[in-house]
Order: C-alpha cells, then sequence, then structure tokens
C-alpha cells in the first residue's frame, strides 16, 4: 500500500476534517496550546478504505441491547424490557420485546415486533432487533431511544425502526479507552487484505446488526497500521450487553485467542491508548478490556495478557513522559 494512504501523507485540512480538530491538533499544529507529547500517531482514513461513506443521523439519543428485567434510563423516560417471544398468531412468526414505558407517573406495557418504532410522549422507541435462540446476543433485544424533536422528520414519523442507514449516531464523553480484537474465526495472516476485511465487517454490521459503520473507533493490522473507524465522538457498538458510551474503542483484526499480537502491534496500541489518555484527560486506570466490562473473553488471552501484567500501562506511561 502507497504511503499516500496514511495521514501524514494528506493536506492538513483534509485530516483536520478527517479526525476532527482537536485530534489533528496535536499532530499537525492547527490553532491550539496542548502540549506536544503523545502525538496521534498516522492512520489511514475512513475514506481510504471504506466501501461507501458512513450512514446514521445525530440525534440526542441512546441503544442498547437489553435483556429480560433490564431497563434502558434516557433523559427522564425508562424503558424495561418484561421479556422477548415470539409472536406465532400472523402470518409469519415474528419475534416481539414486551416494554414497559414510564415516564413521570405515567406508564405503559406494549409488545413491540422486531424491526418496529413508535413516539410516546416526546420520545421516539425504536426495537431494532429481538435476537431469538441461536443468534449473536441471544436473548437481547437492541433498543433505540431518542427525543423526537432531535430526530430528522422522516426518521421521527418512521413506525419502522429501519435498517443501518436509520440508525442514530449516539453522542458520548469518552471516559475509558477498551482494547477489543474482531475475533475471526481465522487468525490474521500478513498476506491477509485489511481493508477487504474492514469493508466486510462494514458491510457485516449493517446488514446484520443495523450498524452505520464499523462498531470500533480504531482498528489495527498486524503491521501495526492504524485504520481510521468510527467517529470517535460517536458511541461504538456491541454485541454484549455493556454500554459501549465512554468507551474509546481499539479494536486489533484477527483472534488474539489463537495468536499472538506483535510488537509492532503492541507499539501502535499504545501510541493510540497514549493519545487518548492525553486527549480526554485520563488516567492510566482507564485502560482497560472489552471482558473487564461484559461476558466476554475479548480480546482474547494473548491481548489479555498484557493488559494484565502492566505491559501495556507500562508502554503507554513512556509515552506520555
Ligand atoms: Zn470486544
Amino acid at each position: 500500500m502507497p504511503q499516500g494512504v496514511i495521514v501524514d501523507g494528506m493536506s492538513h485540512a483534509h485530516v483536520c476534517r478527517a479526525l476532527g480538530a482537536a485530534a489533528a491538533a496535536l499532530t499537525l499544529g492547527c490553532a491550539t496550546a496542548r502540549p506536544r507529547a503523545a502525538p496521534m500517531p498516522p492512520v489511514v482514513p475512513h475514506a481510504q478504505w471504506e466501501a461507501r461513506p458512513r450512514l446514521g443521523h445525530a440525534a440526542d439519543a441512546t441503544r442498547r441491547n437489553r435483556g429480560a428485567g433490564d431497563s434502558l434510563a434516557f433523559r427522564d423516560l425508562t424503558v424495561t424490557v418484561l421479556g422477548t417471544d415470539v409472536d406465532s398468531t400472523g402470518a409469519r412468526p415474528a419475534d416481539v420485546a414486551r416494554l414497559r414505558l414510564a415516564l413521570g407517573g405515567a406508564t405503559e406495557e406494549r409488545v413491540v415486533r422486531e424491526g418496529a418504532a413508535f413516539n410516546w410522549r416526546g420520545f421516539h422507541v425504536a426495537v431494532v432487533a429481538v435476537y431469538g435462540p441461536g443468534e449473536l446476543g441471544a436473548g437481547l433485544a437492541a433498543l433505540e431511544v431518542a427525543t423526537a424533536a432531535s430526530l430528522p422528520p422522516h426518521v421521527a414519523a418512521s413506525d419502522s425502526a429501519g435498517g443501518a442507514a436509520m440508525r442514530l449516531r449516539i453522542p458520548h464523553r469518552i471516559t475509558h479507552v477498551t482494547l477489543h480484537h474482531t475475533g475471526d474465526a481465522r487468525p490474521l495472516a500478513p498476506e491477509d487484505d485489511v481493508p477487504a476485511k474492514l469493508r466486510a465487517l462494514e458491510a457485516w454490521g449493517a446488514r446484520e446488526r443495523n450498524w452505520w459503520d464499523v462498531p470500533y473507533h480504531f482498528l489495527l493490522g498486524l503491521d501495526g497500521r492504524i485504520y481510521e473507524g468510527r467517529d470517535f465522538r460517536y458511541a461504538g457498538e456491541t454485541n454484549t450487553a455493556y454500554d459501549p458510551r465512554g468507551h474509546f474503542l481499539i479494536s486489533v483484526v484477527g483472534n488474539y485467542e489463537r495468536q499472538e499480537p506483535t510488537p509492532a502491534q503492541l507499539s501502535a496500541i499504545a501510541d493510540l491508548m497514549a493519545w487518548a489518555l492525553r486527549e480526554f484527560d485520563l488516567p492510566l486506570e482507564r485502560i482497560g478490556g472489552h471482558y473487564h466490562y461484559a461476558e466476554t473473553g475479548c480480546p482474547g488471552r494473548h491481548l489479555r495478557r498484557p493488559l494484565e501484567d502492566g505491559t501495556l500501562r507500562r508502554m503507554v506511561a513512556e509515552r506520555l513522559r
């Protein structure tokens, strides 16, 4: 791949747009008074690998995977999943979620089919998916809740949750820096085409999970090259039940239950983590792995080890000195 795809080889204006002025300022000296320590490492911009531009609409909204008995609180609205079921009364069986809505003293229970959306007391509620037995995230309902006033009119008026193009971008404030792996069935090999894998992840996420972009903010290949993923001003996605809001998501492409990270990968992970801690003014203790927050082995035992034995925190600390 030519060096031209790397941020360092691109125009200043383009990079400031691609990464956000705050991010690019460290490396490129857009007007700023920040210290120069922990610069943003070179990044392959999203536009260089994507099959199509990102989807979705920014809104005053949140989205969670919630199981029976779990609640989603947003503003003064609480949505509780009473259960998930299969409704066999129609022409085709449909997954449904039984919801209880509560706001102030008002409550209402509704049975909502997978893929349906409705408005209730100034909020727009979408049941994006109900994951049934055998599906990834089985027993969870993907709920999206927004203030109706923050939505584009066609979304606010829709009685369908819609697919990836209808998803909402969830603004968040970053408080944690969290490592993942993509968990591919097969370890990543040096001859593999990483941009093609990112496009496959983008397409799979849109088709199977209704995601508006790849689920992670940055992704890394074997050579330590860093690829820009989802815009980090918005929350990432998960197939588990934790709340991804607040997490700066770094994912290493491959399967680190089965393969060792390369020294170049560990170095790039540390570079990116150091940049994020500095940028969001966070202590070293906020570095973690997906397994700290959800029932998962992610990012795999060979990446849990450097998180557990202090290797990564030591490498990050060196970069912040
Ligand atoms: Zn993960």
